[in-house]
């Protein structure tokens, strides 16, 4: 299942909402799995890497992936086409992914492009590649279009996510 766990104080009622979103988009349970701190001695804007490596009391099983929920905004990373804002980050195939609501306040505020992400970077921790279809959440993130698409995935990336589903259950 998915697991969100949360780095900085949200609403609860938007939260379930978001864990709602990512069931409906993978087909699996999704829920608020409680809080973690951020490490001491890191600061804003936060390594992403570094976070994925460092943040401790995740209790999570075998199969779960966890996203990791922040407010705080992220440090850019270095792409072959120059500096990107990172909004989130997962490493492909893993079990931790994290992602941030910022430049927005709160999720509702910016409830559809963060939703979008989030599939984005979960759909990268089920081995999902970069789609070409723009409608989809698997399009490139740091295209300027990606943030006004929905929270869906192609036909051809909801099958795969969910063969990788029912493969990693049994
Ligand atoms: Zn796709």
């Amino acid at each position: 299942m998915i697991r969100v766990v949360t780095l900085d104080p949200f609403d609860d009622k938007q939260l379930a909402k978001f864990n709602r979103t990512l069931y409906t988009a993978f087909g699996v349970g999704s829920e608020h799995s409680g809080s973690a701190e951020v490490p001491s001695g890191m600061s804003e804007p936060l390594d992403a890497e570094k976070l994925l490596d460092e943040v401790k009391g995740i209790r999570a099983y075998k199969d779960d992936k966890v996203l990791l929920l922040t407010s705080r905004k992220l440090k850019d990373r270095e792409l072959p086409s120059g500096k990107a804002p990172t909004v989130g980050f997962a490493r492909y195939g893993k079990d931790r992914a994290v992602l941030t609501i910022a430049p927005y306040k709160d999720l509702e505020t910016g409830y559809k492009a963060i939703a979008r992400h989030a599939l984005h970077q979960l759909g990268t921790l089920w081995e999902l590649h970069h789609c070409l279809d723009p409608r989809c959440s698997m399009y490139p993130p740091w295209t300027p279009s990606f943030n006004q698409g929905d929270h869906i995935f192609c036909t051809f990336c909801r099958e795969k996510s969910e063969q990788k589903i029912r493969l990693a259950k049994s």
